[in-house]
């Protein structure tokens, strides 16, 4: 039998939103539990990912609120804006979620334990770090999460070949910037520097950008973001990136090199998992390194979960979050598992855009037949009143039951708007549940209500005629 200090029920490695979100759902069951965390609370999340690129957008979304100011009547004069201060309030931001992230683990009466977690064997964990100390875990759930992928061919320098973390320590703007990967990690950021000024150029290997999310989004977003002065290049193999006295070259396939300021690498994200010590407790990892779970997010060996990125299922915040809960919930003795059919995802671009279920051509390669209700913002009140008509609403529903299969929206708040069509999928729902549901004027959310009239042939505030060519 092993030494250890301390014994827990439950003991959780990793504190991002899978991680802290399972260890408070536990908690609150009776169980005592041990969060452990090697870098700072909050995970990839908070610290490099979700919150920290949507604080920097939210200042660049100020300021051509700003720029558009006269179109309301409203005079402002010149407009400047300090790059560094951007950087500082966000810096802001994060600090601030971290504290109260920090008391709201606490409060729950969960311990955290800083260090590096490794198995020793299932249920015995070594903790190195600000603490060290060996503890037995009856359960444990591993959420260690991703970090970007880092090709040798394209290695990054940190000051002038980024990857998405170390872009956002960056003080000044440099004038113009390549994106290595139209993925929507690269898109927040293309879209953000553009909004700021920056002359942006999109690399792309696949035929399109945010090709995950469908050819009507894609097509959308590359309208937009050619029109906010954007360069894409899709079908391009980029061979290597070298700095160069103040610039970076990038070496193209078959094509002519191009010169950048800075170059940012957002290819993909890698799991966590190399340093577990996962061998010594006998969990499988797959070829890349993620866990292979079930839906109730147990491990090959009884007692180990994995939840998040590390999984390698969907990357996305809420889906770890998610996972959390099921994992937590299967621990205590609750029925829950996960489902995948209604995932929402964002693109917090400018235009925003959101998915849920299926894409047109997933159902149509499932053999549904299908109707599409699609409803532009040019039609709306209140996208006219606000200004914001770029974009539309789409539902994508089963022709001959009316079940809503898919939806997708791009254009204002679309990451806010998207909540009510995954409620919708999760929920089995119809279109005519969301024509039978009364929605408020004059709201953008009433473009749902468009749609799904749209998808029955039905529409109120679309001429006949219209509809088919929207
Ligand atoms: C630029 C960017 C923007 C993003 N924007 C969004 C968005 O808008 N919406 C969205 O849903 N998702 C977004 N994501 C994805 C999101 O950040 C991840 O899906 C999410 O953080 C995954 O959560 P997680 O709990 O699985 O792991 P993580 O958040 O990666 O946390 C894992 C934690 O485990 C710790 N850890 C690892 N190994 C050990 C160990 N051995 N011992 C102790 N601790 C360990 C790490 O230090 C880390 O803190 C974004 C990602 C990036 C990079």
């Amino acid at each position: 039998m092993m030494q250890y200090s301390k014994k827990y029920d439950l003991a959780v490695i990793g504190s991002g939103p899978g991680g802290y979100v399972a260890a408070i759902k536990a908690s609150q069951k009776g169980l005592k539990v041990a969060l452990i965390e090697s870098g700072l609370l909050g995970g990839s999340c908070l610290n490099v990912g979700c919150i920290p690129t949507k604080a920097l957008l939210s200042n660049a979304a100020v300021l051509q609120k700003i720029k558009k100011a006269s179109e309301f009547g409203i005079e402002t004069g010149p407009v400047t804006f300090d790059f560094s201060k951007m950087k500082k309030r966000k810096d802001g931001v994060i600090e601030k979620i971290r504290k109260s992230l920090e008391g709201l683990i606490l409060s729950n009466g969960i311990e955290i334990l800083r260090g590096k977690a490794e198995f020793l064997d299932p249920r015995i964990i070594k903790i190195s770090g600000q603490e060290n100390l060996v503890i037995h875990a009856e359960k444990t759930i591993i959420a260690s999460g991703s970090i970007p992928l880092d090709i040798p061919a394209f290695a990054c320098d940190h000051k002038k070949i980024f990857n998405s973390s170390s872009l956002l320590e960056l003080e000044k703007l440099p004038s113009s910037i390549a994106i290595i990967g139209g993925g929507y990690i690269g898109c927040e950021f293309a879209s953000l520097y553009a909004e700021l000024g920056v002359k942006v150029t999109i690399l792309e290997a696949l035929g399109s950008i945010v090709s995950l999310q469908g050819k009507s989004v894609s097509d959308a977003l590359t309208r937009a973001f050619i029109k906010k002065g954007i360069t894409i290049k899709t079908g391009v193999m980029v061979e290597g990136i070298v700095p160069k006295d103040n610039q970076v070259v990038i070496k193209l396939k078959g094509q002519e090199e191009m010169t950048a300021d800075i170059a940012l690498v957002s290819v993909g994200r890698k799991v966590v998992s190399a340093e577990l010590g996962l061998e010594k407790a006998g969990v499988l990892v797959s070829e890349r390194g993620s866990i292979p779970v079930n839906e109730y997010m147990e491990t090959n060996v009884p007692g180990i979960y994995a939840i998040g990125d590390v999984t390698g299922k969907v990357m996305l915040a809420h889906v770890a979050s998610h996972q959390g809960l099921v994992a937590a919930a299967r621990i205590t003795g609750e029925n829950a598992k996960m489902h995948y059919n209604a995932v929402p995802a964002v693109i917090f671009t400018s235009p925003e855009i959101a998915c849920v279920g299926m894409t047109e051509e997933e159902a149509e390669s499932k053999g549904y037949p299908v109707s599409i209700g699609k409803f532009p913002f040019q039609a709306l009140g209140k996208s006219i009143a606000s200004g914001d008509v770029e974009g539309y609403a789409q539902i994508i529903s089963n022709k001959k039951t009316g079940q809503i299969l898919g939806a997708e929206i791009v254009g204002y708040d679309a990451s806010a708007l998207i909540a009510e069509l995954a409620l919708a999928i999760s929920n089995e729902l119809t279109v005519d549940c969301v024509i039978d549901t009364i929605h408020a004027h004059p709201t953008t959310a009433e473009a749902w209500l468009e749609a799904a009239l749209l998808a029955n042939d039905t529409p109120i505030h679309m001429p006949p005629k219209m509809k088919k060519s929207v």
